[in-house]
């Protein structure tokens, strides 16, 4: 579903991303893990256009899209979603969670008549396993874990094939994270969405993810199955970071 390749980000001298290529396939979820600055987070950004690329090209169905025509972008954007580590900030506090999820037929009109909404906001909200009753709530009347839900529903709200998920879970307790994993898993097999999901925390990606990317400094050091990468690392510097994990 996404075919990375070569993708460079360069800020003023220093090299952020170099020459990243790798693939995610329909319903498999690809994990990113990597110490902090090694790149993660503008390879996520670069695939979007949140930054811009240096070069490279990641095809999304086929379509390259570093270098379509940025309305062709968004009308396609509605396909690819993004979660980020931190609800609190990427959820507006005076907006109810109802008109948070919403907001993205606001933004893609045509897709959902304006009488149809609110039905369908109660139902991600159930999807994700909230009480749809709170949809008149305000994000801080909701825990962390609950919070990270509404941002997965906000996601889903526009049928998304693929989801980057940016430290999604990262901020959360052990047990929620392993809940809103529980999640990510159900939605996977009941829409079969594809992740690419960014991570500090390996046993986590254990568990979850298909495929491994491993990056420092930049590059993708090595990639392969979770079970290659965890039962026999080919790298050096893969070994170092499960030796530091464990
Ligand atoms: P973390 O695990 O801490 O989230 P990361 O792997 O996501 O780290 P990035 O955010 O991709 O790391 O940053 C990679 C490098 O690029 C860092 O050294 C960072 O300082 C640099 N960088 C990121 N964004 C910019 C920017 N807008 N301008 C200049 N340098 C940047
Ligand atoms: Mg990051």
């Amino acid at each position: 579903i996404l075919d990375v390749q070569g993708l460079t980000k360069v800020f003023g001298d220093f090299t952020a991303l170099q020459d990243a290529s790798l693939t995610v396939l329909p319903g498999e979820t690809v994990a990113i893990v990597g110490e902090s600055g090694s790149g993660k987070s503008t390879l996520a950004k670069t695939l979007l256009r949140l930054e811009d690329a240096t070069a490279g090209a990641a095809f999304y169905a086929g379509r390259d899209l570093i270098a379509m025509p940025p309305k062709e972008l968004f009308a396609l954007r509605r396909e690819i979603q993004m979660v980020f580590q931190d609800p609190t900030q990427s959820l507006n506090p005076r907006m109810s969670v109802g008109q948070i999820i919403a907001e993205a037929f606001v933004i893609h009109p045509g897709i959902l008549p304006k009488d149809r909404r609110a039905a369908r906001v109660q139902d991600l909200l159930r999807q994700v396993g909230l009480d749809p009753e709170h949809i008149h709530r305000y994000p801080h009347q909701f825990s962390g874990g609950q919070r990270q839900r509404i941002a997965i529903a906000r996601a889903l709200a526009l049928e998304p094939k693929l989801i980057i998920c940016d430290e999604a879970v990262s901020a959360l307790d052990v047990s929620i994270q392993a809940q809103v994993i529980d999640l990510l898993n159900r939605l996977q097999d009941e829409l079969g969405l594809s992740y690419l999901f960014i991570a500090h925390d390996l046993p986590l990606v254990r568990d979850f993810a298909h495929r491994v990317v491993v990056m420092q400094g930049g590059r993708i050091v090595e990639q392969g199955p979770v079970r290659q990468i965890f039962e026999a690392p080919r790298e050096a510097y893969t070994r170092a970071l499960l030796a530091a994990s464990l």
